[in-house]
């Protein structure tokens, strides 16, 4: 039976503590994504952080308040009852988080588009490894394209279901993601993301078959302009086996003509 809102609580102490430590968050502003019953939150208060805790289960809200509001209430915690995935979230600089696995991938996404310092984030094994896998190889999607486009993510710890409660099925990473400007020059990173998409939507096609199809998505002049300055290495190709600065080379050589016709409207 799939778990309520994905619930899994962690009940190895000794994770806890490390995960909580990976970055110093004395002082700092820290994210915290479905508390659940607060463990980490706890471990994040003991190291002094300061804590915004988003959690969408009113029964756990609830029991956060008694856990953490009953005796003392010092301004430390800052608890949201909202869903992450699209909830007004106050500033922060460092993301900690048990994730919940089914929205993984969406809030993963709203961080990395709101900005963060560093995040600390636990996935579901295999999802962490899609997230790590180089551009260029199986097993990299868009995902990994647009993770490692924006940010260096490395993997920390990996759980096995033992370390939780109720065990989920998978074992689970700890990844670290820290932010980066992209290594090489994204004319427009609105349709960098809008061609890695469609470049991966049909993920068994070469790229001059997708582009053919994403006439609608991407613009038919920036289509025909691709197809016709792409060398040839690309357009053969199937999006795992490019490179990083081969998706910015196909954007920048589409978003170039949709500027020009922008512009002329103008
Ligand atoms: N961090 C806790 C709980 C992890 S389980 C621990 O380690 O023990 C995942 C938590 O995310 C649950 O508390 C669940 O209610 C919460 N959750 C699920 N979807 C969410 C969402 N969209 N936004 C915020 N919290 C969510």
């Amino acid at each position: 039976m799939k778990a309520r809102h994905d619930q899994h609580f962690l009940i190895n102490k000794k994770a806890i503590e490390k995960i909580a430590g990976f970055e110093s968050v004395k002082d700092r502003r820290v994210l915290e994504i479905g508390p659940g019953e607060g463990p980490l939150t706890n471990a994040l208060l003991e190291k002094g952080a300061d804590v915004i805790a988003v959690e969408l289960d009113s029964k756990l809200v609830s029991h956060l308040k008694k856990r953490f509001f009953s005796e003392i209430n010092d301004g430390k915690l800052t608890l949201i009852h909202g869903d992450a995935i699209q909830c007004d979230i106050p500033p922060f600089e460092i993301v900690v988080a048990n994730l919940p696995y089914s929205a993984s991938s969406k809030i993963t996404f709203r961080l990395m588009d709101i900005g963060f310092e560093v995040a600390v984030l636990m996935y579901q094994k295999e999802f962490a490894q899609r997230m790590i896998a180089r551009p260029g190889t199986t097993g990299c999607g868009r995902l990994s394209v647009m993770v490692q486009t924006y940010a260096y993510v490395k993997p920390m710890l990996e759980l096995s279901p033992k370390s939780f409660n109720p065990p989920p099925e998978v074992y689970s990473w700890v990844l670290k993601i820290t932010p980066h400007e992209p290594k090489f020059q994204i004319n427009d990173r609105k349709y960098y993301a809008l061609v890695v998409r469609e470049l991966f939507s049909h993920r068994r096609k070469t790229i001059g078959k997708t582009l053919k199809l994403s006439k609608g998505a991407l613009g038919a002049d920036s289509v025909e302009k691709m197809l016709s300055t792409l060398p040839e290495t690309i357009l053969k190709a199937r999006a795992e086996a490019l490179s990083l600065e081969e998706f910015a080379e196909i954007s920048n050589v589409g978003s170039g003509v949709q500027n020009r016709l922008l512009n002329s409207v103008v």
